[in-house]
């Protein structure tokens, strides 16, 4: 217990410092050398059935501990990577060491779970998305449906290319959803012209919704739609008891949030998550 605590602190202090980078040019030259100096890793959130309680996934989260910044968010180093271009080695990266992970845990004779990766848009609109993607589950020999792709509506620009990369990695077995639905531009046809698994309701509707007539209405709305079309939802950035209640009584399946737990290290959830049930 008292290891788990200094670990948890640690883990506090490391993402509590952060000494902004003074400029984007100094933060791309450091960004740059980071896969090589080993300061990426990866966190994972679980995300938990509302009504059994049962956690059979986690959403993988990509963390930059720089050696002179300290911790940086993806929310200001994500973009970054995408507008130099850098996301396609960084996003090669992070699959890797998912897939890395997913053959782990199938070789150690674990229960199966399934991790979710955020994809960039110009990951996903890249030639040859969905066989890179094959190419990995084969080299690492990890059951398709243990990975899930998280793509945004921002990614869905040119309809013939984005349905048939879909349509191949459906074809693959792999598990695709929809991240922070509801606030990209697109219409709602592509709902029913795309082969999506899972609708992530953004987290700006779960906020506050205890408070907000318009949240709740919004995030039912949305819990409806995927269910009348066949498809998984799940609510992200669940931080409340009532928003629990709220989303159970419409019959939402799934949630992810500081609620249940942060984004945590993998020792962590190899003890917390996989150790118990192992065979
Ligand atoms: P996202 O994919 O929508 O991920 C959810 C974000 O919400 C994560 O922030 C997570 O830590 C945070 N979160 C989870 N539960 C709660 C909660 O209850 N309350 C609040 N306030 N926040 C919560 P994070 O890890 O800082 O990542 C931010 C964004 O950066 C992600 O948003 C995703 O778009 C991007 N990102 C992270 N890792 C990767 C990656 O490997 N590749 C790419 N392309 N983007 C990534
Ligand atoms: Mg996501
Ligand atoms: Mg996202
Ligand atoms: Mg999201």
């Amino acid at each position: 217990i008292a290891k788990d605590r200094g670990r948890a602190h640690y883990r506090f202090y490391q993402e509590q410092m952060n000494l902004a980078f003074p400029n984007d040019a100094l933060m791309e030259s450091h960004l740059r050398r980071a896969i090589e100096k080993e300061e990426f890793s990866i966190h994972y959130q679980p995300q938990v059935n509302l009504v059994t309680g049962e956690i059979n996934s986690f959403e993988a989260l990509l963390r930059w501990n720089n050696r002179k910044f300290g911790y940086v968010s993806p929310m200001n180093f994500i973009p970054l990577a995408e507008e130099s271009g850098m996301i396609m080695q960084i996003g090669e990266w992070v699959l890797e060491e998912v897939c890395k992970q997913l053959k782990y845990w199938q070789e150690k004779g674990y229960r199966p779970v399934r991790i979710a990766v955020n994809i960039s848009p110009k990951q996903f609109i890249q030639d040859n998305f969905a066989r890179k993607i094959n190419e990995k589950i084969q080299k690492y020999g990890i059951s398709p449906s243990s990975l899930e792709v998280e793509i945004t509506e921002s990614a869905m620009t040119d309809m013939q290319d984005t349905f048939s990369t879909l349509k191949e990695l459906k074809n693959i077995g792999v598990v695709i959803s929809i991240d922070d639905f509801g606030t990209g531009y697109s219409s709602l046809s592509y709902l029913k012209k795309y082969p999506i698994d899972i609708i992530k309701i953004d987290q700006s509707f779960i906020k506050d919704m205890e408070l907000d007539d318009k949240n709740t209405a919004i995030a039912r709305t949305i819990i409806q739609l995927a269910h009348n079309l066949g498809m998984e939802v799940i609510a992200e950035g669940v931080e409340k008891d009532r928003q629990v209640e709220i989303l159970k009584a419409a019959n939402c399946q799934k949630a992810q949030g500081y609620l249940f737990s942060k984004p945590v290290s993998i020792e962590h959830i190899n003890e917390s998550y996989m150790q118990r049930t192992k065979p």
